[in-house]
């Protein structure tokens, strides 16, 4: 699609939204048979996977800490998640997709209780629609609970913009292309920043605005990850207790 001229007419953006508005997110954890942990997430039109495996055996074997558990994270697009087909296989972007997030889940994840093992998150982007790498995120950060993962906590995970001089919370495709600014963030329910990247320029009490919109918006994400975890758990029967 070539420029818009304007990406916010009369305060509402392209797609309907007002600024302080998330897409819509629909979670579903435990998708994977043979995953340890895995959630399926829709986050607008981005369509994630996550799986999770471990804590397992360390290969190659020289990996291995010998004081805690390592995480490993692959974050990968499929060539048909986009318009332009992209070449499969990591790329510098992927590379550092990868890093970032595995920093902003390994803080919360209780690395000592398994040494010599690796936690491994694979996140698959099936269909992307900007906001791919925050998306990946909350689907691994549910993933890894639902692997029974110790954490501290789930981290959530939303980008806020600049379009036409105005902060959005969460940026589409088109706001992603042609707006001033992206800013992904991270963070734990508390308000414990684990990820925080920015593209383009804001000043210095929009980068305020903008990260107190992003706490708002993790604030509900954070109910719709606790959310698919009740739905999957809240309904499983404990076994009756053994006779002595
Ligand atoms: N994108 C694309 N081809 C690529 C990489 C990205 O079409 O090779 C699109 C995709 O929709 C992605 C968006 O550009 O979601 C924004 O990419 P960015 O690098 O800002 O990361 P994201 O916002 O997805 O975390």
């Amino acid at each position: 699609m070539s420029k818009p001229e304007k990406l916010i007419i009369d305060g509402k953006r392209l797609d309907g939204r007002g600024a302080q508005d998330l897409r819509p997110i629909k979670f579903k954890a435990g998708v994977l048979k043979r995953a340890d942990g895995s959630c399926y997430l829709e986050f607008g039109g981005n369509k994630v996977i996550a799986a999770v495996y471990g804590p397992r055996e360390v290969h190659p074997r020289h990996l291995q800490d010998a004081s805690r558990a390592i995480v490993r994270y692959r974050y990968n697009m499929a060539p048909f998640s986009v318009e332009e087909r992209k070449r499969p296989g990591p790329d510098r972007r992927s590379i550092e997709i990868s890093k970032v997030s595995r920093e902003s889940l390994e803080c919360v994840i209780l690395q000592e209780m398994y040494p010599r093992s690796a936690i491994d998150i694979f996140v698959e982007i099936l269909q992307a629609d900007a906001g791919t790498r925050v998306a990946g995120i909350n689907a691994a950060s549910v993933a890894l609970a639902d692997a029974g993962i110790p954490m501290k906590c789930l981290v959530s995970a939303c980008a806020v913009g600049k379009v036409d001089d105005t902060l959005v919370l969460d940026l589409n495709k088109d706001e992603d292309n042609y707006g001033q600014a992206d800013l992904p963030i991270a963070m734990t329910p508390s308000g414990d920043i684990t990820l925080c990247q920015m593209d383009g320029h804001l000043t210095e009490d929009e980068f305020r605005t903008a990260l107190e919109m992003a706490m708002e918006g993790c604030r509900y994400i954070h109910q719709l990850q606790k959310q698919a975890l009740i739905e999957k758990y809240g309904q499983m029967v404990s076994p009756p207790a053994q006779e002595a």
